[in-house]
């Protein structure tokens, strides 16, 4: 037996559309789908095996683009029932990929450089992506309630999402976070529980109330429904590639929390080469931490296969997981891609959050400024080859980390509402 909570639902009539078991990441042992998350055999991570569509690429190409404006275009790619579109859910995705032209000039970039704003989503991050995935997992296992470990996004996609699909939710944050993450968390009206302790405290809290039976005919979208939940950062690999006309970036730069979502983009990319969707030629994947919690950074810069957790200290919160599940795999991928984990300070991220908003019109969160600016670095250190197409992700939005901005991004002037006034305060060039 697998580590397993109580399995409502019959496995034989669990319909998650192309998903057919889940397998171990490092010993291949494969299970039935269930809310199963770690190998009973040696204790790894489960992800998703599918019998992928067979055909040629040119009709599941028109498939996809026949589909809707959202990351259900995908669904014959993904553990989802293929009703899926019709079942009361936020429908993320497909945001735009922007030609970021002017940033690109700031930067020295001449091969094209774009930015995933996935700021775009119902919920304003990348977030709900994955729990769109988790919902369906949720619904077929048959959970009543939905829960989280959350460093701030994934609790208010949590909340929103559950109250969409009729769902029961409570989620768990560190007490300490951005004011506009807890209002978005609280706002749906689910149950918002704040955690003494860090993101790593939250998350060793909830593995206990998994094993509890008070934690009984819960989904924890990031723990026990975690093989599910990883597979809709995919959905980023399918769209940038879709967007750039079905072809491959040349880099990717993809912010690090636990690793999750760089490990699936991966995934993503090696899937559509595999099924002839896009044509097969490198890519390097390209990882972007903060200083003040950067031990993949750390392992990769020092040649280490293993993760030394750290103590996180940043402001970009959504990112600070010090001990990151998929460290570990996230060194293989940069190192086999011929990329690289890189990271930047506090002061760096701020500057980085409005070079993008000065040039793109975009506003970033944190996170989006730790990409942002790792780009900036790697190019100065001549790791990012800036004639090559770069994709960079920002993957939330600066609305909700306002307090990283506030101080330096204030009126230029205040003035009595008179003309001599605004002369006088020397603003009225052309
Ligand atoms: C959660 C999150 C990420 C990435 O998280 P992983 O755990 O690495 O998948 C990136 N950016 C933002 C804004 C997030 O909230």
């Amino acid at each position: 037996m697998a580590v397993q909570t109580e399995l409502t639902n019959n496995p034989s009539t669990v319909d998650l559309g192309p998903a057919a078991a889940l397998s171990c990441r490092e010993c291949g042992e494969r299970f039935e789908l269930g809310p199963l998350f770690a190998c009973a055999s040696c204790f790894g991570p489960l992800e998703v095996a599918y019998d992928l569509p067979s055909g040629s690429p040119d009709e599941l190409r028109k498939r996809i683009e026949a589909g809707p404006d959202n990351i259900w275009r995908y669904a014959p790619l993904l553990p989802v029932p293929s009703d899926v579109a019709d079942k009361p859910n936020l429908n993320p995705g497909f945001t735009k990929l922007v030609k970021a032209d002017n940033l690109a000039r700031e930067l020295g970039v001449t091969g094209g450089l774009f930015v995933k704003d996935d700021s775009g989503n119902p919920t304003h991050s990348f977030k709900d992506r994955v729990v769109a995935i988790a919902v369906e997992a949720a619904r077929a296992f048959g959970f009543t309630t939905l829960s989280c470990s959350s460093t701030g996004n994934l609790a208010g996609a949590v909340g929103a999402a559950a109250a969409r699909a009729g769902l029961r939710s409570c989620v768990f944050i560190p007490h300490d976070l951005e004011q506009g993450k807890v209002v978005m968390a609280a706002v749906y009206g689910g149950e918002l529980v704040g955690i003494e302790g860090n993101y790593d405290d939250v998350n060793r809290f909830c593995s206990e109330l998994i094993g509890d039976p008070l934690g009984e005919g819960w989904g924890f979208v990031n723990v026990n429904l975690r093989p599910y939940y990883g597979e809709g950062s995919k959905t980023l690999a399918y769209e940038i590639c879709e967007q750039l006309g079905w072809r491959l970036p040349d880099q990717l730069v993809i912010p690090i929390a636990s690793g999750s979502q760089l490990t699936k983009i991966d995934k993503g990319l090696q899937e559509l080469i595999k099924l002839g969707l896009v044509e097969d030629r490198p890519y390097k994947i390209f990882g972007a931490q903060a200083e003040g919690c950067s031990p993949v950074s750390a392992a990769f810069k020092a040649g280490h296969d293993v993760v030394r957790p750290q103590k996180p200290n940043t402001i970009a919160k959504s990112l600070a997981i010090g001990n990151p599940a998929d460290g570990p795999y996230v060194l293989d991928i940069a190192r086999r891609t011929g990329g690289a984990v890189e990271d930047v300070d506090d002061e760096q991220i701020v500057d980085a959050i409005k070079l993008l908003a000065r040039t793109e019109g975009i506003f970033a969160e944190t996170a989006g400024g730790v990409t942002v600016g790792v780009t900036k670095k790697l190019i100065e250190a001549g790791l990012l080859d800036p004639t090559l197409t770069t994709v960079v992700l920002n993957t939330g939005d600066g609305l909700k980390t306002l307090d990283a901005v506030a101080a330096t991004s204030q009126a230029t002037a205040t003035i009595r509402p008179s003309l001599d006034a605004f002369r006088a305060a020397g603003l009225a060039t052309s």
